[in-house]
């Protein structure tokens, strides 16, 4: 095992310096990042301990919010101006993990989590995200749990965060400091697809560090919802999830948000299905239609071909949920 050391970041500068040194690995939580130190699938040199810096708040900003990166999962959650203004993303919060992990977890953390995917956290299967050129153990493997959308040929993993696909259905703004200075991109943006290089997950810089995330104001942020459908009730992966928000007007579909979870490699806009919703009525039959948009150009194996259509499902129950709301 490689030698490593150990900074205590007091200031945002330091932490930007420390990270942007080879092989550094920001940790705050830790809930995912020990994890893969103790499996030895992370090797960082630094290890950047950012907790000191105070980017654990929770304001408005107008009829917005503004999250910061160390905000705890469950504080967010409970929050009031959350649960009343961003109600998908209270519900995608608690829908993921346990209790004990989301006091600990932090949302510039959960974001930047780590794929589940079996073959990256055994430390020995050939696995391309882990070990870049090796192979993917999934290919000939056991993928029940693996995306469908958003795959290549070097990689099929799941992106595995619940508030994530809120974020999306929610347009939020993600901003970072680096090296370079201050940025805000898209949530949409932060994350990049497998491709040929599945070992590279964001556009993030070395040294680049969230901040915090951005709720703008829209009308369609308080009728939102998320579904989750998993293996068990609690502490399980999504097997298909979506988030979505609605604006109605005189009892018609004006903008929509849809994003999945659990069949992707990244946080995904499902735009197309979108479209089909606007200027309807909410129905069963055009949420359907949207449904079937949204898995277009699914490629699943034999072991995940189930979650094809149970994303379908997932999000009409979704959407049936947020038109009623
Ligand atoms: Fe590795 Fe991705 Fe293949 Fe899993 S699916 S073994 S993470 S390359």
């Amino acid at each position: 095992m490689q030698p490593f050391q150990y900074i205590r970041a007091e200031d945002e500068a330091r932490a930007i310096a420390a990270g942007a040194t080879r092989n550094a690995q920001f940790i705050a939580g830790g809930t995912n990042v020990v994890d893969l130190l103790r499996l030895e699938v992370m090797r960082p040199y630094t290890v950047v301990d950012i907790t000191g810096l105070p980017l654990d708040f929770v304001r408005a900003e107008g009829k917005g919010l503004a999250i910061g990166a160390l905000a705890r999962n469950s504080e967010v959650a409970y929050h009031p101006l959350v649960v009343q203004r961003f109600p998908v993303l209270a519900e995608a919060l608690l829908a993921g993990a346990s209790p004990q992990l989301r006091n600990m977890a932090t949302i510039g953390g959960n974001l930047l989590q780590r794929t589940r995917c079996a073959y990256f956290r055994d430390g020995v299967s050939p696995c391309n995200k882990r070990a870049p050129g090796s192979g993917c153990s999934a290919r000939e493997g056991f993928t029940r749990m693996h995306a469908l959308l958003g795959t290549s040929p070097h990689c099929i993993a799941a992106y595995p965060s619940d508030m994530a696909c809120a974020l999306v259905a929610l347009d939020a703004i993600v901003h970072t400091k680096g090296p370079k200075g201050a940025r805000a991109l898209p949530v949409t943006e932060l994350h990049t697809l497998p491709g040929d290089h599945p070992e590279i997950e964001t556009v993030l810089a070395p040294g680049e560090l969230i901040t915090h995330i951005e709720l703008p104001p829209t009308a369609f942020a308080s009728r939102s919802r998320y579904v989750k459908v998993r293996d068990r009730a609690s502490f399980a992966f999504a097997l298909a999830s979506a988030a979505v928000a609605l604006e109605l007007r005189d009892g018609t579909i004006r903008d929509a948000r849809i994003a999945l979870g659990g069949v992707t490699t990244k946080p995904w806009r499902a735009r197309e299905a979108e479209k089909l919703l606007v200027g309807h009525a909410p129905g069963t039959a055009v949420f359907r239609d949207a449904a079937d948009a949204a898995l277009v150009g699914a490629q699943p194996t034999a072991d995940n071909a189930f979650k094809v259509e149970l994303a379908k499902r997932t999000l009409v129950r979704a959407l049936q949920r947020a038109g009623a709301a």
